[in-house]
């Protein structure tokens, strides 16, 4: 498939409303284009409606207007052939107890109707790194073992798109590399889509080509990782001054402002001035430095300025 593995149209939800509860507005009329072999990144604040998003795709949420095209097949049009392109590893763990990860993946294979001659469960569990665990139930699992095992369930109808919600949210290092490993190799070695949903920014620049961000229901940035990553590369540094400063360091790109406890916070570009040249503008205005730190443009930064200049 060429193109579009994704293409959504004006997508609205709205939650509640009935039995006088108050409604709520999860999204606002979303257009969203996501190229085939794209690892895609759809980040944004929590509530911001990405597991909305993510569940309408899935087919787990009803979308209250607006069309979606999966892999070329409406969802309302043909909702068998749009669901089998599509695998989802959902936010929450909800795995039944009582299976072990062999069954687990036998079970959702039987539910996506993959006949027995063509499942993989032992290649998705070396893949996932539960070969030993094949047989344990899955209530002896750790939580690093659930979520891989997730990861599996998502796998078992070889779906083209893979879209993974928030998949390393609250998990340790080691098994945050060996999920990016994973989903890396599912993308270049499969040339799966993959989407991932993420509220980490480092997360997004790691893995994904490209970004989409969300904010309260509507998508307010669209583009690759590499350009969207050029907005954000607003540093400050602050620095507390030996004695209080008589002069503000000053220079092109700095932008320099007084804090009421004396310190000086310099902003700056990174892409256009380096540490070391505020460090000198510093030194040109006579101030001697008792400390430095350095504060980085975070996700709220972001959204701050991209929903300021739309
Ligand atoms: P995100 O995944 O970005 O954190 P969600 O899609 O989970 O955001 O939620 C978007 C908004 O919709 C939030 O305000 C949330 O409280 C609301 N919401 C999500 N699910 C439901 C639901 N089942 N019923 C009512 N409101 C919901
Ligand atoms: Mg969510």
């Amino acid at each position: 498939m060429s193109g579009n593995a994704i293409e959504i149209r004006g997508l609205v939800k709205t939650y509640g409303g009935a039995k006088g509860q108050p409604e709520k507005q999860a999204l606002r009329g979303v257009d969203l284009d996501i190229p085939t072999g794209s690892v895609f990144g759809l980040l944004g604040p929590n509530g911001a409606g990405k597991s909305t998003l993510i569940n309408i795709l899935a087919g787990l949420v009803v979308k209250t207007a607006g069309q979606v095209r999966i892999w070329g097949f409406d969802q309302d049009v043909n909702p068998r052939q749009s669901r089998a392109a599509i695998g989802v590893m959902p936010q929450e763990l909800n795995l039944d107890p009582f299976f072990t990860p062999r069954a687990a993946l036998e079970v959702q294979a039987g539910l996506y109707g993959v006949p027995k001659s063509q499942r993989r469960s032992d290649e998705i569990l070396a893949l996932i790194g539960l070969e030993d665990k094949a047989d344990a139930y899955a209530r002896t699992l750790s939580g690093g073992m659930r979520r891989r095992l997730l990861l599996g369930k998502a796998l078992v109808h070889h779906p083209q798109i893979l879209v993974l919600d928030e998949p390393t949210a609250g998990v340790d290092i080691e098994l945050r590399q060996m999920l990016w490993t994973n989903i890396r190799r599912l993308n270049r070695e499969q040339g799966m889509t993959i989407i991932l949903t993420t509220h980490y920014l480092e997360e997004a620049e790691e893995m994904c080509d490209q970004i989409a961000i969300i904010n309260q229901g509507q998508v307010v940035a669209r583009d690759s990782t590499a350009n969207l990553l050029g907005q954000m590369d607003r540093k400050t540094m602050v620095i507390h001054p030996a004695s209080p400063a008589q002069t503000l360091p000053a220079g092109p790109g700095l932008d320099v402002t007084r804090r009421p406890d004396g310190s000086l916070a310099i902003s700056y570009h990174t892409s256009q001035t380096s540490a070391e040249q505020v460090l000198e503008a510093v030194h040109d205005a006579g101030v001697s430095i008792r400390d430095v730190k350095t504060e980085q443009a975070d996700l709220q930064d972001v959204f701050l300025n991209l929903t300021r200049s739309a």
